[in-house]
């Protein structure tokens, strides 16, 4: 029996609700089983499917392969992050999703994407003059002009390096 939700995420005893036997899949010879079931938790009770293989023939086992639907839960930033750039947020959740369902391209693009919100968003709070400026310029020189704090400016770089190759035709 599954052991979580993959709708709210959280642990729990999922209620079996139906199961349906597919039969034999042709190609591989496979036998696959689909389970309903209801989560538990009063602020969820969704549905959802959870797919076995069966494994051993004459042993009758089954093996839990994947749940359908699934979703996953934004990561909740401080305070201290959204009050700077509720964008970075919004965006560095997106490619944590891509991330997780193997988009990887997509999600170094998007995690590069976040990064330059965040230190532009943080920037433009610190030099609210410079908003334009900042707005303009591309993220590395906004790092240099920018950021004053040291340590800050030594991580947004390699950052923004790494960020950089998933941006480029080629990786440097
Ligand atoms: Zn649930």
């Amino acid at each position: 029996m599954p052991d979580k939700c993959p709708i709210c995420n959280y642990a729990c005893e999922p209620i079996p609700v139906l199961s349906y036997n597919r039969g034999k899949n042709f190609n591989d010879n496979s036998e696959v089983v689909f389970l309903v079931c209801a989560c538990p938790r009063n602020d969820c009770k969704e549905l959802f499917l959870v797919r076995y293989k069966k494994i051993y023939y004459d042993a009758d086992m089954y093996s839990l392969v994947g749940y359908s639907p699934f979703k996953y839960k934004d990561i909740i930033f401080e305070e201290c992050i959204s009050d700077i750039s509720q964008t970075f947020v919004d965006i560095y959740n997106q490619a944590m999703k891509a991330e997780k369902y193997n988009l990887i391209d997509i999600a170094g693009v998007g995690y590069r994407k976040a990064l330059e919100f965040l230190i532009k968003d943080y920037s433009i709070k610190k030099n609210p003059d410079s908003k334009n400026e900042i707005e303009n310029s591309f993220l590395g020189k906004c790092i240099t002009t920018f950021i004053k704090n040291e340590n800050i400016k030594l991580c947004a770089k390699r950052a923004t390096w790494i960020g950089n190759d998933e941006t480029h035709y080629l990786r440097k």
